[in-house]
């Protein structure tokens, strides 16, 4: 879970008229010191170079979107409110919690691959408790205690980090500020004067120019360059009136597409929903049944199969351990095993085997593994992670997706040639809480 952010996006307007007082050979150069590693400056300074910002600027309250509601969207949206920004945050769904949202419903593609499926964003089990105690997972500000009469276990369940984050939201009242069942459908830069649709940059000069000019002198471009947002988004609008409890057949029910324009945007739209799928040889032609741990809930559908897990992350770990119960046989595979760590596997000798990851499946329904062992499997069970997915975002390239990278962002959080106007949170799958070691 993230931590609440910093107020790293105040002072964008001011970096206009602080380029004056500072003068952008000085800047350019303490920039390059910077990059090279050897300069004087402190972290803050850095982080004021790079997001394009002066710290003894005025403030100046921008708009802002917020993309997405849940535990990164909601510290997001109230820093910035926090600085007097004007936030807009649009949620595709019916409540905060994002992930933490348990949906019994799948997607129609049980692998997640074709990108027109009916997409369901959570990817909670129905059993799933979190992987850290509550003392970890609660922002600096708001700790996650336990409540009287609800899971005050330190690993609670995940209705219990769901409620965690309503409480936040509620606590700051955030929910005046998000528009729910409203998708973001595209962002992209706008470079116009807020009147037309034409004035939505759709050439590659707009990125030719930045990337010319770019590394020199970076403030003064984005001052010259005045980079703002256009924010595409549709409302469900049979969702909305469902909500309201109104008749909506008298209203009419279509999904209404708005434009906006915004000085920022930052976007917090998850990596937990877009499946990344392992290849193996001759899936094309394997007769069984495969799916990806995003769209599993229970370990009913399993009852007496022969099922091979791939992947020994927490999620393949907990289903694995779940689907013994139910499953036939469980075969558990991964690239390599830790010994010291995956001690839990020989208490379920027999139903629970292990091997090294799959070689090759067959027409005939076998799988083969790489330790020499083969069987016949009923399903493949994909707990193989997750794949950064931006599909509204339009940079002209700036930021791109790249081996599971998303880049080029400083401090994963702000791309440089675009910065303090674009902005990501919560980016990063692995985070510690520094403060706990120092
Ligand atoms: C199975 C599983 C178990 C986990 N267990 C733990 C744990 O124990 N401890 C822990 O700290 N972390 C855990 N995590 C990580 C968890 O994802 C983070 O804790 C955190 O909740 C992520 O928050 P987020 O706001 O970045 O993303 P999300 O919670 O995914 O929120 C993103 C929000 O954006 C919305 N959205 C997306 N696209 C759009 C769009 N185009 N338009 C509008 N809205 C949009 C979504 O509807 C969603 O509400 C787990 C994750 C998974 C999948």
């Amino acid at each position: 879970m993230v931590e609440a952010v910093s107020s790293s996006t105040r002072n964008r307007g001011s970096s206009r008229s602080s380029s004056a007082n500072t003068g952008h050979n000085d800047y350019g150069r303490k920039k390059c010191e910077a990059l090279a590693g050897n300069s004087n400056l402190n972290g803050e300074d850095e982080l004021q170079m790079a997001i394009g910002s002066d710290k003894n600027a005025t403030k100046q309250s921008c708009k802002v979107a917020v993309i997405g509601a849940g535990a990164a969207g909601l510290v997001a949206a109230r820093e910035l409110q926090r600085e007097g920004h004007e936030v807009v945050v649009y949620e595709e769904g019916e409540k905060v919690g994002g992930v933490w949202l348990y949906n019994s419903d799948v997607e129609d593609d049980p692998l997640g691959l074709d990108p027109n499926r009916c997409s369901v964003h959570s990817s909670m089990y129905a059993s799933l408790r979190t992987n850290l105690p509550r003392e970890l997972m609660g922002y600096l500000d708001y700790p996650f205690l336990p409540r009287e009469g609800r899971d005050v276990r330190r690993f609670p369940r995940h209705e219990e980090v769901a409620s965690y984050l309503q409480d936040f939201a509620e606590e700051f009242n955030l929910l005046l500020l998000v528009k729910f069942c409203t998708k973001v459908e595209y962002v992209g830069i706008y470079r116009g004067d807020g009147n037309t649709e034409a004035d939505i940059v759709n050439d590659s000069s707009f990125k030719q120019q930045l990337l010319r000019e770019g590394c020199e002198d970076l403030r003064e471009d984005s001052a010259n360059l005045e980079t703002r947002w256009v924010v595409r988004t549709r409302e469900r609008r049979q969702a909305v009136e469902k909500e309201r409890d109104v008749l909506n057949f008298a209203t009419g029910c279509e999904d209404q597409v708005t434009d906006v324009i915004f000085d920022a945007v930052v976007i917090c739209n998850g990596h937990y929903s877009q499946p990344r799928v392992a290849w193996i040889p001759g899936l094309e032609k394997w007769p069984g049944k495969q799916m990806h741990s995003h769209n599993y809930r229970i370990a009913e559908p399993f009852r007496d199969k022969v099922v091979v897990v791939i992947g020994n992350g927490p999620s393949g770990i907990d289903i694995s351990l779940e689907l013994i119960s139910v499953a036939k046989e469980v075969h558990f595979c991964a690239k390599k095993w830790d010994l010291s760590k995956d001690l839990f596997w020989p208490l379920h000798e027999g139903k629970l085997q292990c091997h090294l990851l799959v070689e090759l499946v067959t027409e005939d329904g076998t799988v083969h593994f790489q330790d020499g062992i083969s069987c016949h499997v009923d399903v493949i069970l994909h707990c193989t992670g997750y794949l950064y997915s931006f599909p509204f975002l339009d940079t002209h390239g700036i930021v791109t997706v790249e081996n599971s990278a998303v880049g080029p962002l400083f401090e994963h959080v702000f791309p440089p040639l675009l910065a303090p106007s674009l902005s990501f949170v919560g980016l990063p799958f692995k985070m510690f809480r520094v403060s706990r070691f120092v």
